[in-house]
């Protein structure tokens, strides 16, 4: 039996709604990456503090969910942490989580900068990574069973999911019973071998997610 740990990323949307819907009925809690720029609406805005009051985490996922940071400049890096910080106010976690943009879900040196990580150290941020990604956005039914697989294959993991129109939205509650028929259990607080960075504390890991040459 596995440990899972649920985050559904580039929310809010009009499909977050349901999401949280299914996770109250489930009685789970999860963490939701939220995009800065849409969380900077009133509506985002709302279904972010809905999250939060329903209790679930509140992270951020960038402002504008574009490029990997790794790409950008120090100065772009750090503000697209900062900016959608500042969106996310109130409702985010103590300490602040901050997940990276992977453009598809890839984890590599691309995606911070030396500025980026410097910045999420000083503000003792919590990096969540991951290692469950199952495509639920471009494969809304096969997702299932690779997701289900991958818990499987793991004692402990971190599943990424997506609060988006046309991703896990339909099969999410029937995923969600099979995972813990199959006798699962869904917790909040992320492995230690998908966070190289805890409020500020970096482990020997961080630096493989740094790309050292910034952008122009
Ligand atoms: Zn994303």
């Amino acid at each position: 039996m596995a440990r899972v740990c649920l985050t559904f990323d580039n929310g809010p949307t009009e499909a977050t709604p349901a999401v949280l819907k299914t996770l109250a009925r489930r009685g789970l809690s999860a963490t939701f990456f939220v995009v800065g720029r849409q969380v900077a609406t009133p509506e985002g805005w709302a279904l972010a503090a809905r999250a939060r009051a329903e209790g679930h985490r509140v992270g951020n996922h960038t402002y504008s969910h574009a490029t990997p940071l790794g790409y950008l400049s120090a100065a772009d890096a750090c503000a697209e942490i900062e900016r959608a910080e500042a969106a996310i106010g109130a409702l985010g976690h103590v300490p602040p989580l901050f997940r990276p943009f992977g453009d598809g879900g890839q984890a590599d040196h691309w995606l911070l900068n030396a500025a980026a990580r410097d910045h999420l150290i000083a503000g003792g941020y919590t990096c969540v990574l991951w290692d469950n990604v199952p495509h639920d956005w471009d494969d809304r039914d096969g997702w299932v069973e690779r997701a289900l697989a991958m818990v499987r294959a793991s004692s402990s993991s971190v599943l990424v999911l997506h609060d988006i129109a046309g991703a896990c939205g339909d099969r999410l509650d029937g995923f969600l019973g099979r995972l813990l028929d199959e006798g699962h259990t869904v917790v909040q607080e992320e492995p230690d071998h998908c966070v190289p960075l805890r409020a500020g504390v970096a482990t020997a890991d961080l630096d493989r997610y740094v790309m050292e040459r910034s952008g122009p």
